[in-house]
């Protein structure tokens, strides 16, 4: 009788716990990914190269003489579908901890047990289960440098070896064709614009991480900020579907610090915030929905607008703005430190509430998270737990002066400020949709608000809620 592995956000062989378990079962291995309702509600840009790593990870399977069985509709069914065609002992998967995963997978399970048969979900996606780490009153934590304290003293076994090969059943049940569910239709920009700036697949990850830490981390604190240096890992995008593991990372990162690298241990406290932004969401599962702290429901932030619109065409006429709102939207990712100042910008300068971001980004990243994504919005806008105070309003001219002195990142994005715009900026324009009507020959906008007032409006509108 073979084992159902049921595949979700973990496409990887390499330090895969439910693998291993499953592994020493001795069954035969039946690999699944399964689009189901929660997948396909994914943003466009994350449905799209979700897609991307299913292939690249059946390719992957069949390398160790093994396969990837897709099929759609609600997990249950197709799993219990599944089961009578092939005989299955049962099913065994890697936790997810947002609130839909976590309600399907408790009704997966009980169905399964309830019939006897297998039921087993294993950590791998995260370093330490959310509710691991805990303050010493037994609570979760609210705020980060304690977390990390913990977090940083806790043993964490060591990766494991991808296997060789998976024993196969001796039949396959048919598979869905990946083509024939069109994942890049909702995208609304070109497809083939962003594509060659995802680096896709559990091998191209792990050579992602070797590279990091040969020729960037010892650098990594020097340079992360720097919006035109290519800085950090961007490790981000194959974190989110489970190309690498994050406890791979952390071995071979916390080797160098070992070594004397304090590049390596800052390196590592970043990683850290990824199992804070779970931790948060996972005890606070309305995170990406509501304020953290009730107390800003009260707030008058506005909701969509034409403002709110100049600023997902990255033509709010604030040159950092734009260059990050542009550079998500031709490469699926944007620098941290524009991320910052984006969402800053949305949320005090044009008063708009965080929500609307969220949901751009959801849209638009390809290393979309739906923790890191929900912390990262209401940690600017000042809503979340350790949040920034509320008169931290990023000035991009400031921001741009430290981070960009020779506007080098915003030349690269914003084809209008160049005389000769290089192809990134150029880009741009081909991968926006047709109806929204742009052209590199248009005159750079005038700012839809501008810095000093928008700062003002914002002091006013923080500083009356606080008084
Ligand atoms: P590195 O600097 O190389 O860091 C290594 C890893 O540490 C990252 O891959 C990431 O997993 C983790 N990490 C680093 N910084 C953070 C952080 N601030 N919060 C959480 N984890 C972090 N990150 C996402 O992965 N997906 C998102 O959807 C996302 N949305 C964000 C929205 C806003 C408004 C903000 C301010 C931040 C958001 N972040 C998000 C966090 C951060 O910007 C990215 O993780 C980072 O830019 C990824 O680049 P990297 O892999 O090169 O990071």
């Amino acid at each position: 009788e073979p084992l159902i592995l049921w595949f979700r956000r973990d496409l990887r062989l390499d330090d895969n716990p439910m693998l291993q378990a499953a592994l020493e079962t001795g069954r035969p291995l039946l690999p699944v990914f399964i689009l189901d309702p929660e997948t396909e509600a994914l943003g466009a840009a994350p449905l799209w190269r979700m897609g991307l790593a299913v292939g690249a990870f059946a390719e992957r399977l069949a390398g160790v003489g093994s396969g990837l069985i897709l099929r759609r509709g609600p997990a249950l069914p197709v799993l219990e579908r599944l089961i009578a065609e092939t005989g299955a002992a049962g099913v065994i998967w890697g936790r997810q901890y947002d609130g839909p995963s976590q309600a399907r997978d408790t009704a997966v399970k009980a169905a399964l047990k309830e019939r006897g048969l297998i039921a087993q979900s294993h950590a791998g996606h995260l370093l330490h289960e959310p509710w691991a780490i805990k303050t010493l009153q037994g609570q979760p934590f609210k705020v980060f440098t304690p977390f990390w304290k913990a977090l940083r003293n806790l043993p964490l076994p060591p990766a494991l070896a991808a296997p060789k090969t998976l024993p196969a059943p001796t039949t396959w049940p048919v598979s869905d064709d990946l083509a024939s569910w069109n994942l890049g239709a909702p995208m609304r920009r070109g497809a083939a614009v962003v594509l060659p700036h995802q680096t896709v697949g559990e091998i191209k990850a792990l050579q992602r991480l070797a590279d990091f830490l040969d020729d960037k981390v010892s650098a990594y604190p020097a340079q992360r900020d720097l919006l035109a240096q290519n800085g950090t890992s961007r490790l981000s995008e194959n974190l989110t579907y489970g190309e690498i593991g994050p406890r791979r990372i952390w071995h071979a990162a916390a080797l160098r610090r070992d070594q004397g690298d304090a590049g390596a241990e800052s390196f590592l406290r970043q990683l850290a915030w990824r199992d804070f932004a779970w931790h948060l969401f996972y005890h606070s599962p309305q995170m990406d929905r509501q304020n953290w702290r009730g107390e800003w429901d009260a707030f008058p932030w506005a909701g969509d607008s034409a403002l709110a619109e100049s600023w997902r065409q990255g033509r709010t006429g604030i040159p950092l703005v734009d260059a990050g709102l542009r550079e998500m939207f031709v490469t699926g990712t944007m620098h941290n430190r524009a991320r910052m100042v984006v969402a800053s910008y949305l949320t005090k300068h044009l008063l708009t509430h965080w929500k609307v971001g969220l949901d751009w980004f959801a849209d638009c990243l390809t290393d979309w998270d739906a923790a890191n994504n929900a912390m990262g919005w209401q940690w600017v806008a000042g809503s979340g737990p350790d949040a920034a105070p509320y008169f931290r309003i990023f000035n991009p001219e400031g921001q741009a002066d430290r981070f960009d002195p020779d506007r080098a990142y915003i030349h690269r994005w914003v084809a209008e400020l160049s005389r000769e715009p290089g192809a990134e900026a150029r880009a741009y324009f081909d991968a926006v949709p047709k109806s929204w009507n742009l052209s590199p020959d248009q005159p750079y906008p005038k700012p839809v608000v501008g810095l000093a007032e928008g700062r003002e409006k914002a002091l006013a509108a923080y500083g009356a809620r606080n008084a």
